[in-house]
């Protein structure tokens, strides 16, 4: 295996560095810096700078809009983006709901969607968890019940990100009772301005607001918004999640937390010297680094062994990605908390109005809390590893 880019790969990375710096809008590689909650006009606006240069859905086949690249030329393109830093094309559409309807999708679904997914014309959010239905998810409740031409659908959805800006959710709903649980779900696409869907929001920690609680009260969905079939979307949604996993390593995004580490120690004293300069800090900044080239290696592996398997299926040592990947990043953001010192302590979850990234640190710290818990949390993850790998 070759874990250094080709030639090639290295006039790639230029190519696409290069588009990003010359078309990024400055107010959008600011607002990313300082972390936190998406703004939806920046993330619409970029994603259609991508479209139009034909990079916004790269990896679907060429026929819905992708690029034909191959999977290492896909990794080099989002690490490029996270280091900008710059949003990713709309995760919920373009990495999880796309490829579904790409697979199983009707073609009326396609031709219907598909465009307006990767022009984001329609901002799509995630409806798989409820209450009592999280790592625990084929136990979901909400029902569709079948009444002539439609669904009527009925229930609760929960840390729904970015519904607030949605106009449309792809949901995991139960449409038989009777059989074993992960055989009567469903996977249905429902309109969020339909009667009866209320959006309430959830404040996060740092006082953020990016979740949502989705309530469905009698709301008539068509039967054509059905994918695939009926009680099959327990096999649509693990397709999904293997997806959503190797994403979540997010190398990129702990590179350029590292830089700003790196940035932010340069410019505060410790005992009369840059802090940059103290071995304690240095020792913990070379551990992240160095369990971060080893992610990178791993993630390069993976992809390395996925582009010579036809399996189709997603590799469990994905789940290992998640997890170091999400501890790399929780490790990066209090390397920047202590890096910070003191002046940490003056962060409030009440002012928004922020122009310096360094006063972002602290709401980020507890923000980032979630990468360990979201898109199946680090003891699920475990679970995996323990059953696929380890055969325990
Ligand atoms: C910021 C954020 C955004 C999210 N966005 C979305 C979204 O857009 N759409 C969506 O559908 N969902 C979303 N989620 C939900 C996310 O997928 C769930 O939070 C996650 O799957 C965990 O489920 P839970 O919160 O119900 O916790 P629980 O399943 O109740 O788990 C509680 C604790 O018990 C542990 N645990 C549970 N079962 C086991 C087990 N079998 N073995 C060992 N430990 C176990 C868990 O690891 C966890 O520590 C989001 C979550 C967060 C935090």
């Amino acid at each position: 295996m070759e874990l250094q880019y080709s030639p090639a790969e290295v006039a790639f990375r230029d190519e696409v560095r290069n588009f990003i710096n010359a078309n990024l809008p400055d107010r959008i590689r600011q607002g990313m810096l300082l972390g936190g909650t998406l703004i939806r006009e920046d993330v619409i606006a970029w994603q259609r700078i991508l479209n139009k240069q034909g990079w916004a859905v790269s990896h679907w086949p060429v026929e819905w809009g992708g690029t034909g690249w191959s999977p290492i030329q896909q990794y080099i393109f989002t690490e490029e983006l996270q280091r900008a830093p710059a949003p990713r094309p709309l995760a919920y559409s373009v990495y999880m709901l796309g490829p579904v309807l790409i697979a199983f999708g009707s073609d009326a679904q396609k031709r219907r969607f598909l465009p307006r997914i990767a022009n984001l014309d329609d901002w799509w959010c995630q409806g798989f968890s409820e209450p009592d239905a999280g790592s625990d998810l084929a136990s979901l409740k909400t029902s569709a019940r079948h009444e002539g031409d439609h669904y009527l659908v009925n229930g609760q959805k929960t840390w729904t990100s970015y519904a607030q800006y949605a106009d449309w959710i792809f949901c995991l709903v139960r449409t038989d009772t009777t059989v074993k649980k992960q055989q009567g779900i469903s996977f249905i696409l429902i309109d969020l301005k339909s009667e009866g869907v209320t959006v309430r929001p959830i404040e996060t920690i740092d006082g953020g607001h990016e979740i949502n609680e989705v309530f469905f009260d009698n709301v008539k969905v068509p039967l054509e918004n059905l994918v695939g079939e009926e009680n099959k979307g327990w096999d649509y949604a693990k397709y999904l999640l293997g997806a959503e996993r190797i994403n979540l390593a997010r190398v990129g995004v702990s590179k350029e937390r590292l830089l700003r580490v790196r940035e932010l120690a340069a410019r505060q004293q410790h005992k009369g010297r840059p802090l940059i300069e103290d071995p304690r800090f240095r020792e913990k900044l070379a551990a992240i680094e160095v369990e971060l080239k080893a992610l990178e290696m791993t993630q390069l592996r993976v992809i390395s062994a996925e582009s010579h398997s036809n399996s189709g299926k997603a590799d469990p040592a994905s789940s290992i990605l998640k997890i170091k990947g999400s501890e790399i990043q929780q490790a990066t953001s209090e390397l920047l908390m202590q890096a910070l010192g003191p002046q940490s302590m003056k962060w409030s979850a009440q002012a928004h109005d922020v122009t310096d990234w360094t006063s972002t640190i602290t709401g980020n710290y507890f923000n980032w809390r979630k990468v360990s818990i979201f898109g199946g949390s680090n003891e699920i993850q475990k679970n995996i590893i323990a059953r696929s790998i380890l055969g325990l």
